[in-house]
């Protein structure tokens, strides 16, 4: 997506989590945002910036985005190459990927995720104290379970395709095939557009209505 990004934060923190993936800390500057937002990110002076996922929860005084470095990729690339004390150009926040507190307080949540569609589902967990949730996190490998000890470890699963260093060996939609489901719960859904079909037929074929379903497609 081609932009002009008007505003300028400066980076505060980079936390490297595996060869690819980083978390980016920068300055808030009061920016207010729903749990499941995204934002548009560039480095400086670049015309290029791409959507990410806030990653932070509502009442930490910085924002958070969670990258995986593409390649070969544009902007997440070059976004890795920044450094601490350097600006991000940025602007947002946008989006409906959020939460009614209304269900918050009374609903079970399922919250699916494949690799980096994790970040929203981190800013939920976060933001919201009293959340019910399980969260499936599906990988390819054991090291990519970014940051699991942040999420209540019976409420996380992660399901990994290429080593069996997962809680479940496989992908999260063979999970779901294997295992029951609340079918009165709410299911959210992020990450890459086949696991989120494919999530969304075995869900309804087990009775969930389409209702109950909310999807963020990163690519
Ligand atoms: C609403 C929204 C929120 C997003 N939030 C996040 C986020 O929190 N974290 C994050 O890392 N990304 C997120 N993305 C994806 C992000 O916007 C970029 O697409 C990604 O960083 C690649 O950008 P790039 O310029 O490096 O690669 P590009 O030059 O744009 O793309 C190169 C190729 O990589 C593919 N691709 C894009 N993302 C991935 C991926 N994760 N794994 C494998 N292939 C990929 C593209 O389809 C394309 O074919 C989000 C996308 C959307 C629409």
């Amino acid at each position: 997506m081609k932009s002009t990004l008007e505003k300028h934060y400066k980076i505060q923190q980079i936390r490297s989590l595996t060869d690819s993936a980083y978390v980016v800390r920068f300055d808030r500057n009061g920016i207010k945002f729903l749990p499941g937002q995204h934002i548009l990110l560039g480095p400086p002076n670049q015309i290029e910036a791409r959507e990410y996922s806030i990653y932070s929860g509502t009442e930490d005084d910085y924002l958070e985005v969670l990258i995986k470095e593409v390649v070969p990729g544009n902007v997440s690339r070059k976004l890795k190459r920044l450094e601490v004390g350097e600006e991000l150009m940025f602007d947002g926040p946008v989006g409906y990927f959020t939460l009614n507190m209304r269900d918050v307080l009374s609903k079970k949540y399922y919250l699916i995720a494949s690799g980096t569609g994790i970040a929203p589902f981190h800013s939920f967990v976060r933001s919201y104290e009293q959340l019910d949730y399980t969260l499936l996190h599906g990988v390819k490998y054991g090291n990519e379970a970014y940051e699991r000890d942040h999420y209540e470890q019976e409420r996380y699963i992660l399901c990994t395709s290429r080593d069996e260093e997962g809680d479940f060996n496989g992908r999260v939609t063979e999970y779901l095939k294997q295992n029951e489901v609340d079918t009165d719960a709410l299911f959210y859904l992020c990450g890459n557009i086949n696991m989120i079909h494919d999530c969304f037929d075995i869900l309804q074929q087990k009775g969930v209505d389409a209702r109950q379903l909310q999807a963020e497609v990163y690519f």
